[in-house]
């Protein structure tokens, strides 16, 4: 893979491009996606972004959201579009697996791959550009950093930034996490400049839930949460059920993973979701256990060093099972706890 800034005059004439993203894509890769999109379009490209499949209706607000196609439910159209591309940029994943049905489309591609990503492990052969740097606070971050490097600040517009500040602040966790640099502060700054109403972007992604999300997230913490702290850690199952009966969509059960960590003490947790055709799962922690490490080894998945992710086929119980076999596996490192 070649580093990106050799893409620099391939841009100076209009092209077709593809952006694309992760499956069920988070505020940073959707974000991230957008951002492009716009900086793009100010250029005179032609772009087309395209989600692996659904998304979340909180992403709903963001600038060109209504442009992006979904590859499940229009196939056909994202297939052609991707055939007449010359340029495929991949954003916020690391392997062309996390695009689920999209991979093999991906795989055969005939024009040029690029990847813009902060996860661990890239599978750097498929792509002829790209950027991969896992110490960057999100994609968000290193897309407003590829415009800036390309020295074209006056194409980043309001929209553009709309998009951006979404990924940076929920990748960082409204900023508290440590991949918050001073970088990240200055580009907030800098988007701030620019018009940004940092509260609207805010409102827009955390006050649009339905009750129902509300009177779920009270069962999960009332009876499905399990604290162990002879191994610091907490898990959260939900059985199928659950979703069904608090009519659960895409999205509602995302940043719940998070909720353990607030408990004095607790330095791991874990959610396994059963979505039916698959347990989906979560990990956060804090300080040095890293569960990228423990998302490969247990649960065939990865991510980055305190938040990764993974899945199994096994029926839930089992996967918790599992899970608290390798708490056990894992005692002296979750026990001797460093910052
Ligand atoms: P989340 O728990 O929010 O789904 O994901 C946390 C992090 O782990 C994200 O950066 C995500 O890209 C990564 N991740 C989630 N699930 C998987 C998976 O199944 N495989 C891999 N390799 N990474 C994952
Ligand atoms: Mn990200």
């Amino acid at each position: 893979m070649e580093g990106i800034e050799k893409l620099f005059p391939l841009l100076e004439s209009p092209k077709k491009i593809i952006i694309t993203m992760h499956q069920k894509p988070d505020a940073d890769a959707m974000g991230s996606s957008l951002g492009l999109y716009h900086y793009f379009c100010n250029m005179g490209h032609t772009v087309q972004v395209i989600s692996p499949t659904n998304w979340a209706n909180f992403l709903n607000w963001m600038p060109g959201l209504t442009e992006v196609m979904d590859y499940e439910r229009v196939t056909a159209e994202a297939d052609k579009a991707i055939d007449e591309s010359d340029l495929l940029f991949c954003l916020d994943f690391n392997t062309l697996s996390r695009t689920k049905r999209m991979e093999p489309k991906l795989m055969s591609y005939k024009g040029t791959r690029i990847l813009i990503d902060h996860h661990q492990q890239p599978q750097l052969e498929v792509f002829q550009y790209g950027i991969s740097d896992t110490s960057k606070s999100s994609t968000s971050e290193m897309v407003y950093d590829f415009m800036m490097d390309a020295g074209h600040e006056d194409k980043i517009n309001l929209q553009a930034a709309e998009c951006i500040y979404a990924g940076v602040m929920t990748d960082t966790g409204s900023f508290r996490f440590p991949s918050t640099s001073a970088n990240v502060h200055r580009l907030i700054a800098h988007l701030m400049d620019k018009g940004l109403s940092h509260s609207q972007v805010h409102e827009s992604l955390f006050d649009n839930f339905s009750e129902n999300r509300f009177r779920f997230l009270g069962n999960v913490l009332l009876h499905r949460m399990e604290v162990m702290y002879e191994f610091n850690a907490a898990i959260i199952a939900i059985p199928q059920s659950d979703l069904v009966k608090y009519d659960i969509k895409t999205g509602d059960t995302e940043g719940l993973v998070n909720f353990p960590l607030s408990i004095e003490g607790i330095k791991l947790a874990c959610i396994i979701i059963d979505r039916g055709e698959e347990r989906k799962c979560s990990f956060r922690s804090k300080g040095s256990f890293d569960v990228n490490v423990f998302a490969r080894k247990y649960f065939d998945g990865g991510g980055h060093m305190n938040a990764a992710g993974g899945q199994s086929k096994e029926p839930l119980e089992e996967v918790v099972n599992k899970f608290k076999r390798a708490l056990k596996e894992n005692r002296e490192l979750l026990t001797s706890y460093n910052f």
